[in-house]
């Protein structure tokens, strides 16, 4: 645990030689551990040549690609903290996270360099753009890519030299010494990931090497995910749940990584069939594909022995649908942030039976209160709804360079308010309810939008619902459904029954969305308004961006 994250995951990539530590989805080149290392090490040189070193910061902007990993691992060992960009980021987002973190290095990928190059020079601070094409790691060690499918061998190609962007093969060339930088596990920074901005700015989150490698030792116990495992990586890498579950993790203990850069359904499914894919890290909205979509059925999905969801809330019924479908005991859930490292809750892989809906158990050496959301200084007992409030090695060292912000969020003891709602049951098993943030107070009583949204979805005329509060003409704050009425995602649909089935849920009107949810909750929680729309406003994750509904709520007042 104390060590710096690149020798914390690849200490025994050595031992690990030959076995195949990441396989291209799509192209089926591979990059073996013994590559793995050799690669991350020449280019660790080649960053440290070019003058990048501790305290620095490199933005690292890509999609999963197979040299993802080797050059985040590079980045770390010539001793900088990486900050991981959203490769759909616009200029003007990707130059404000520049000017944020203080990188000065940018590696990317060719299809993605001008956005890289605009958006350096909006922020004016870069020293050094280096391209990074998924050949690069393939053949360049020699070691790896022996199946010689790289397909894509042109692509470096389109590097632009002339323009002075070098290649992280080039840079890979360099014979300068590899760097030993002197880190200090508990203060200097490994990552430098930003919050997902589903409630406000997104921030950038300091994660110390030591952060990162414990959550690693804290996970391993109850997800022992490893050698002969493989492991689909269809998450992005750039975000922490994905850089800790499809990077970190299973590249410290020899599983293989089936790298994908996007989420298509026939791909995904194909990569399961073909990999024999073991494990399926994911988010709601693919537990969501895996228990309804008709093309599921069509792949052998029989070699998957896990499905892990987080990131967002996940209806106890569709993890159910799911796990039945697969052929396994539960679909299982986790919870953690980015403050988090991220993790603090799992359902240990051998519970064959947890309570449906709990995000898990809380992880080895971190401590958990629930406090009232009026009093922070009560705590509350099993059966009581409060915030989660955590305290343990994985909490970040602060958001970087907002003292008030860190400060709001981790108290003099150490104790992080997540901002998240949450129960334990007499198991200890939690139950996240809702964000504090989202809470709707009606007439002095707290309504939980999830809560109410969970219900909705249970409607059959109901495809998708989003509850905000919103303020009646006295000022009191009610909660509004949107609703997505289940026809509309059936429209190409021709048959018979679909048509019946339309015909039913056309009827589907505000005051049966009322009525349905009144006889179902305490009078407090009904709601009050309803807005039948097109879709609801979504993360890739799942979350439901309440934001965006409340902006055009506050747009729709003004007219
Ligand atoms: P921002 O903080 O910028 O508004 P964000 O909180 O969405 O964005 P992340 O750190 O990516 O950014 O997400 C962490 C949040 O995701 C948690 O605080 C929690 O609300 C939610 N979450 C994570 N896992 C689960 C889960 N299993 N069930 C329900 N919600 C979850
Ligand atoms: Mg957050």
């Amino acid at each position: 645990l104390e060590l710096p994250i690149h020798d914390a995951v690849l200490g025994e990539a050595r031992a690990y030689g030959e076995t195949e530590a990441l396989i291209d989805g799509l192209t089926g080149a591979t990059l073996t551990y013994a590559g793995l290392d050799t690669a991350h090490r020449r280019i660790a040189a080649g960053l440290a040549e070019s003058g990048l070193g501790k305290g620095d910061v490199l933005a690292l902007h890509s999609p999963n690609t197979l040299a993802f990993p080797a050059v985040f691992y590079a980045a770390t060992r010539a001793g900088a903290a990486v900050t991981t960009v959203h490769p759909l980021s616009t200029p003007d987002e990707f130059a404000k996270q520049l000017r944020d973190s203080g990188a000065s290095w940018i590696v990317t990928v060719s299809p993605l360099l001008d956005v890289a190059r605009a958006a350096a020079e909006l922020a004016g601070r870069v020293r050094e753009i280096i391209v990074c094409d998924e050949t690069d790691q393939t053949d360049q060690t020699g070691q790896s890519g022996q199946s010689g499918q790289t397909g894509q061998s042109g692509q470096s190609g389109q590097t632009d030299r002339s323009a002075g962007h070098r290649s992280v093969r080039e840079l890979a060339a360099s014979t300068a010494p590899e760097p030993h930088v002197d880190l200090d596990p508990a203060r200097d920074l490994a990552v430098l990931p930003y919050s997902s901005g589903t409630t406000g700015v997104p921030k950038g989150v300091m994660l110390t090497h030591r952060n990162i490698a414990t959550n690693l030792a804290q996970l391993y116990p109850s997800m022992p995910i490893g050698r002969g495992e493989r492991v689909l990586a269809v998450l992005p890498f750039f975000h922490i749940y994905g850089l800790t579950a499809l990077v970190n993790a299973p590249l410290r203990h020899g599983a293989t990584v089936v790298v994908l850069p996007r989420f298509d359904l026939d791909t995904f499914l194909a990569a399961i069939e073909k990999h024999r894919i073991t494990a399926l890290y994911v988010a709601p909205p693919i537990v969501l594909a895996l228990a309804k979509h008709p093309k599921v059925a069509e792949y052998d999905l029989s070699s998957v022995r896990l499905v892990l969801s987080a990131a967002a809330p996940l209806d106890a019924d569709l993890a159910a649908a799911c796990a039945r479908r697969l052929g396994l005991p539960a679909v299982i859930q986790g919870y953690g942030m980015t403050e988090l490292s991220p993790c603090t809750h799992l359902v240990p892989l051998d519970e064959q039976h947890p309570p449906p809906g709990t995000v898990g158990r809380l992880v080895a050496g971190t401590e958990m209160r629930i406090v009232d959301l009026d009093d922070p200084a009560r705590d509350l007992g099993p059966g009581e709804r409060g915030e989660i409030v955590i305290r343990g090695p994985q909490v970040m060292k602060g958001y970087l360079g907002r003292p008030e912000a860190t400060a709001d969020m981790i108290d003099a003891d150490g104790w992080l308010h997540t901002g998240d709602i949450g129960q334990v049951d007499a198991g200890g098993w939690l139950f996240v309810v809702d964000r504090v943030k989202e809470l709707i107070k009606y007439k002095g009583f707290q309504v939980a939008p999830a809560e109410l949204e969970a219900l909705l979805l249970t409607h059959p005329a109901v495809a998708d619902a989003a509850v905000i509060g919103v303020y009646d003409e006295d000022g009191t704050e009610i909660p509004k459904a949107f609703v997505v009425r289940q026809e509309q995602e059936q429209e190409q649909e021709q048959e018979q029954e679909q048509e019946q089935e339309q015909e039913r849920a056309a009827r589907l009107g505000a005051e049966e969305v009322v009525a349905y949810v009144a006889e179902r909750v305490a009078p407090y929680k009904k709601i009050r308004r309803v807005e039948f729309v097109d879709g609801v406003p979504r993360a890739l994750s799942g979350k439901i961006l309440r934001r965006e509904l409340r902006d055009r709520e506050s747009a729709d007042e003004e007219h």
